[in-house]
């Protein structure tokens, strides 16, 4: 599982000039069909989205090629769940962030209780993000409490990528620098450098 682009024709340019590396191995990935269509629920609606599958010519590991509009296992756009975390973190509650973006207010809290739970680990891997982008990064400074350092550590990473490579959206960013995980259960972050 890789996160990749949002665009479908950068990922297959990236794809044909073998840019894509294998989250195992870091060999070259090519196309190697496609994974099953899924649907994404955004702020404007519901996207229907068809991965890329890859394999990987070292490892022969085969890999589906995730938009970073999404999150592994989430049916929500990471905008629309990073829109709750951000306000849940200046105060509001679930049920108001629910009805706020027309999302069942148990996903809410399902989505707010995961963040939390991973507040720690979150917020070390973002903030070994935002140094691996910029070396020159002062030291994150405390946020009051242990979802709000996350979120400053991941705002801090997406800060420093579009710094590097252009503008981009934050949580977008942040889907890629977690590889999926930002709000899921697995510890495994991508490997930072
Ligand atoms: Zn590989």
């Amino acid at each position: 599982m890789l996160i990749v682009c949002a665009e479908p024709a950068v990922v297959e340019s990236e794809l044909g000039a073998g840019l894509l590396s294998c989250p195992s191995c870091r060999g070259v990935l090519a196309r190697w069909g496609w994974a099953r269509e899924r649907v994404l629920r955004c702020a404007a609606g519901t996207r229907l989205l068809r991965p890329r599958r890859a394999r990987c010519r070292a490892c022969a590991g085969t890999h589906v090629l995730l938009s970073e509009q999404g999150l592994l296992r989430r049916r929500d756009a990471v905008v629309v769940i990073g829109a709750a975390i951000a306000a849940n973190v200046a105060g509001d509650g679930y049920r108001p962030i629910a009805r706020g973006l027309g999302v069942p207010a148990d996903t809410v809290r399902g989505w707010l209780r995961r963040f939390a739970e991973r507040a720690g680990l979150v917020r070390a891997h973002f903030t070994r993000c935002a140094v691996a982008l910029d070396p020159e990064l002062g030291p994150l400074l405390p946020a009051g409490s242990g979802v709000a350092d996350a979120l400053e550590a991941v705002a801090v990473a997406a800060r420093a990528w579009v710094l590097r490579f252009g503008r981009a959206e934050a949580w977008r960013v942040a889907s890629r620098l977690s590889g999926g995980l930002l709000c899921n259960t697995s510890s495994l972050f991508p490997v930072v450098g």
